[in-house]
């Protein structure tokens, strides 16, 4: 017998904005396909046929961390023989690889919570791309880091990020967000902001014109209930601000991670999981944030190319030299080229954006 959308469906494919309690609904009861094919539409309805990517490069400027994430095989402490941090001199030189051989228009910059670096260290970073390369974008520091920064340096919020908007910022990175609900958070990281503060940091972002991107790690041990409180609190924050510019689900990769070593995850989620996730993401957030991006470095090419068909409208980008999967067990060599290829492929059309996802090229 072929199965009957639930009522929590039918309302997102009538356009109605979805409650916790439909998300939940969705999440746990409604047939994979039939979720698909809706969060499919709204995407053609939304988006259309594009499929976005920026060409962007990533640089890791230190591996130091004063956290101890479980979730997290990048970090090291000062006394690790791998520990580094680059100087200004450095950065530079990665963004002159970037930019002028690589054609990146973003440098996507984040690194761990160093505990010695100051704000001067940062300002003079985006003061030294921006003289050399003025009309990069800068897309550097999640809402986690710049909390860590305010903190450690004793200036507020609104103060480092005034600060920073000033040397050369001109977005943020969403990472750090992971899951908001306390009690899954506490369980897998261990010296990073709580939900609230992340929400709050992003919205002292947005108030002063800095968007950015904003993202979810599921796959690991969160519940139903966690993934869709976490998707109408990054959709309501959306309402007050619009300054959120693609929704990234990161799908959790367990190599090398505390969580792999104490046995507390034994496998990664099964596609059909992942997929879950993406179509209900799209029906959750509907035309209140109306990008959702598919990141194809956590997923792998294939299965991203399915996602795209599963409501997401954004392949994110080339993510040039991208450390921190690849930390997890995460292979991540591509090009522009070949985006463009995954999106035809699937009779999609791919087209280059930037950060703020206004078109460069389509092909
Ligand atoms: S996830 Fe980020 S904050 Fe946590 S240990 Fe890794 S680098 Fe540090």
């Amino acid at each position: 017998m072929l199965a009957r959308p639930t009522s929590a469906l039918e309302k997102a494919m009538n356009g109605e904005e979805l409650t916790f309690h439909d998300g939940v609904d969705l999440m746990k009861n409604e047939n994979l396909f039939l979720l698909g094919q809706a969060a499919d539409q709204l995407r053609k309805q939304i988006r259309g046929d594009n499929v976005t990517f920026v060409s962007s490069y990533y640089l890791n400027y230190t591996n130091i961390c004063a956290a101890s994430c479980q979730l997290c095989a990048f970090y090291r402490k000062e006394k690790d023989d791998d520990a580094y941090t680059l100087s200004n001199e450095m950065i530079v030189k990665r963004a002159e690889v970037a930019i002028n051989q690589l054609k990146a228009t973003e440098l996507h910059i984040v690194g761990g919570f160093h505990p010695k670096l100051d704000l001067e260290y940062y300002e003079g970073m985006f003061k030294s791309i921006k003289k050399r390369f003025p009309k990069v974008i800068i897309k550097a520091l999640t809402p986690a880091e710049i909390f860590f920064i305010s903190r450690v340096t004793k200036n507020s919020i609104k103060e480092v990020l005034t600060r920073l908007k000033e040397s050369g910022l001109d977005a943020l990175p969403g990472g750090g967000a992971e899951i908001f609900n306390k009690s899954t958070r506490d369980k897998i990281v261990l010296g990073k902001c709580s939900g609230e503060e992340w929400l709050n940091t992003a919205f002292e972002a947005h108030k002063i014109g800095l968007r950015g991107n904003c993202t979810m790690l599921f796959g690991h041990i969160e519940t139903p209930e966690d993934i869709v409180d976490h998707i109408i609190r990054l959709r309501e924050l959306n309402k007050k601000t619009g300054g959120f510019t693609t929704f990234i689900p990161l799908k959790f990769s367990l190599e090398n991670t505390q969580l792999e070593k104490e046995h507390t995850i034994l496998s990664e989620s099964p596609s059909t999981y992942d997929l879950r996730v993406i179509a209900l993401a799209r029906l959750l957030l509907g035309n209140v944030l109306p990008n959702v991006s598919v990141y194809w470095i956590a997923l792998g090419k294939k299965l991203a190319q399915v996602a795209l068909c599963y409501g997401g409208n954004d392949l994110v980008g080339t993510a040039f030299s991208e450390e921190i999967f690849k930390a997890a067990g995460k292979p991540n060599q591509t090009t522009t080229g070949e985006l463009k290829f995954l999106v035809k492929e699937i009779g999609r059309h791919p087209v280059q954006r930037d950060t703020f996802f206004n078109t460069i090229q389509s092909f």
